[in-house]
C-alpha cells in the first residue's frame, strides 16, 4: 500500500493521462499487457537505453518492450533505413525493392525456415502457421502449453474467452511424457503441436532439451506438424534457439526485434509446406496482407539484422545476459532467499520460488509481492515488466547492467522478511 501510494504521488502526470484515456480505451491503454494497477506509466521518449515518463523521471529500460526493442530506441543505422525508406514512398501496393533480400537474410539465418512469409505481428504469424499445419495435414486439433503465450488470441495461462477457434487441448511445459502420450492419443486428429523453445511471458522457462527432442519424435510418429515460435526466442543465439538446440521444427514463427522495432510477425520452414502459399500453383493456400511487406518495417528489419545484430553480435548480446542473470541469482543467493531469475542469454525473469522452475505452476510468488518488488525497481529507476521480466538491449552498458544488479540488491534486502 505504502509504496503504491509512493509510485501514485510521484506520478501526477500518468496519472492524469491514464484517467483521460480510460475514458476511450477500456483500461486506458489498448495492450492488456502494459496495464498494472493502479495505472502504468506513460512513456514520453527514449533513448539508448532510456526512457522518460511523462513526469520526467528517467529510466533504464529491461522491458524492452517484450524483446521488440533490442536495437534502443534510436540506434542510427535503424533510423537511417527508416529515413531513406520514408523518402522512396511508403505505401507502395506492389513487391518492393527491399522484402526479398529480408526474406534471403531470415532464409540464412534460422536453419529451420527454408521459405519464408510476412505478416504484421507474431500473433497473425502464429495463426496462419497453424492454419498451415492443418491444412497441410487434414486434421483439425492443436496441441499447446499450459503458461505459453501466442498472442493474444492463443494464450494458456489462465481462462480466455478469446482463444482462436481452434480445438485445443493443454499439456505441461517439460512433461515429456505427459505430451508424448496426449500426442499419441489425439494420433490421426492432431495437426500441430506448438511450443515456445523458451517460455517467454509465460516467465522465461527454458525448456529441457530432452522435452523438445521427445516432441519431435512424437510428433513425426504422428504426422503432425512441429511449429515453434520463435517469435521472443530467436534472439537468444545466431540461428534462433531451435538453431542453437540443433532442432528442426517444421515451421518456425518470428516476430519482434526483426521488425527492427517496427510492427513485424514471419512465419516459415519446410519448403514443401510453405510452397503451397505459390499463388501460382492450382492448389495454392490464399497469405495476404495489407501491411505485409510495408517498406518502412522491410528497410529496418533488412538494416537489423544485416548490419547490427550479426551472428557474433548475437552471442556476445546472450553472453552478457548469462552473465547478468548468474549476477542476479547470486545476489539472491547471497541473502539466502528464495528468489530465482531463469532464463537463457539475453531474456530473463524474475520469481520467487522454492524449489527448481520448470513449469509456470512452480513459481509460488504472491501478486502483492510481485508488484511491491515492481513499485521498488521503479522507484530505483529500473523499467522492468511487472511480472518481472528483464530484457536486454543492444545499446546497454555494463555501468547500466551494475545499476540494475545494485537495486535489485538494494530491493532484496529491503524485502527480506517480506520474501522470506
Ligand atoms: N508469440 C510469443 C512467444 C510472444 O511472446 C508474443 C508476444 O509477446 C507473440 C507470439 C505475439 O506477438 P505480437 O504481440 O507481435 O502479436
Amino acid at each position: 500500500r505504502e509504496a503504491e501510494e509512493r509510485f501514485v504521488a510521484a506520478n501526477p502526470t500518468s496519472r492524469r493521462l491514464h484517467a483521460r484515456a480510460a475514458e476511450v480505451m477500456p483500461g486506458g491503454n489498448t495492450r492488456t499487457v502494459l496495464f498494472y494497477d493502479p495505472f502504468p506509466l506513460t512513456l514520453a521518449r527514449g533513448e539508448g537505453c532510456y526512457v522518460w515518463d511523462a513526469d520526467e523521471h528517467a529510466y533504464t529500460d529491461f522491458l524492452v518492450e517484450y524483446t521488440a526493442g533490442l536495437y534502443g530506441h534510436s540506434n542510427p543505422v535503424i533510423q537511417g533505413a527508416v529515413e531513406a525508406a520514408l523518402s522512396e514512398g511508403i505505401v507502395l501496393g506492389g513487391p518492393n525493392l527491399l522484402e526479398a533480400g529480408f526474406a534471403a537474410a531470415l532464409c540464412d539465418r534460422f536453419p529451420a525456415v527454408e521459405r519464408i512469409r510476412f505478416c504484421n505481428s507474431g500473433t497473425e504469424a502464429n495463426l496462419f502457421a497453424l492454419s498451415a499445419a492443418r491444412a497441410a495435414t487434414g486434421r483439425q486439433k492443436v496441441v499447446a502449453f499450459k503458461g505459453g503465450y501466442h498472442g493474444g488470441v492463443l494464450y494458456f495461462a489462465g481462462p480466455n474467452p478469446l482463444n482462436a477457434p481452434f480445438p485445443i487441448e493443454l499439456a505441461d511445459y517439460n512433461d515429456s511424457e505427459g505430451a508424448t502420450a496426449l500426442i499419441a492419443a489425439l494420433g490421426g486428429d492432431l495437426a500441430a503441436v506448438i511450443v515456445e523453445p523458451m517460455l517467454g511471458s509465460g516467465g522465461c522457462i527454458p525448456a529441457e532439451l530432452e522435452f523438445l527432442q521427445a516432441l519431435r519424435v512424437a510428433t513425426e510418429k504422428t504426422g503432425a506438424l512441429l511449429i515453434f515460435d520463435e517469435v521472443m526466442t530467436s534472439r537468444l543465439a545466431p540461428g534462433g534457439l531451435h538453431g542453437a538446440l540443433g532442432l528442426t521444427p517444421d515451421l518456425v514463427t518470428l516476430g519482434k526485434y526483426l521488425g527492427g522495432g517496427l510492427t513485424f510477425g514471419a512465419f516459415g520452414g519446410r519448403a514443401d509446406i510453405m510452397d503451397r502459399f505459390d499463388p501460382r500453383r492450382a492448389d495454392a493456400w490464399p497469405h495476404a496482407g495489407t501491411f505485409n511487406n510495408n517498406v518502412l518495417t522491410m528497410a529496418a528489419g533488412l538494416a537489423g539484422l544485416t548490419q547490427i545484430y550479426t551472428p557474433k553480435t548475437a552471442v556476445t548480446l546472450n553472453k552478457r545476459g548469462d552473465k547478468l542473470r548468474l549476477r542476479l541469482n547470486a545476489a539472491a543467493a547471497k541473502l539466502g532467499l528464495p528468489v530465482q531469475v531463469t532464463g537463457r542469454g539475453s531474456m530473463m525473469c524474475l520469481h520467487v520460488a522454492g524449489g527448481p522452475v520448470r513449469r509456470p505452476g512452480d513459481v509460488t510468488m504472491p501478486k502483492a509481492l510481485r508488484d511491491l518488488l515492481h513499485f521498488d525497481l521503479l522507484a530505483a529507476g529500473q523499467y522492468i515488466a511487472r511480472r518481472g521480466m528483464i530484457n536486454l538491449s543492444l545499446p546497454m552498458t555494463d555501468s547500466d547492467l551494475d545499476g540494475l544488479v545494485e537495486a535489485f540488491a538494494e530491493m532484496l534486502e529491503t524485502r527480506r522478511s517480506l520474501i522470506e
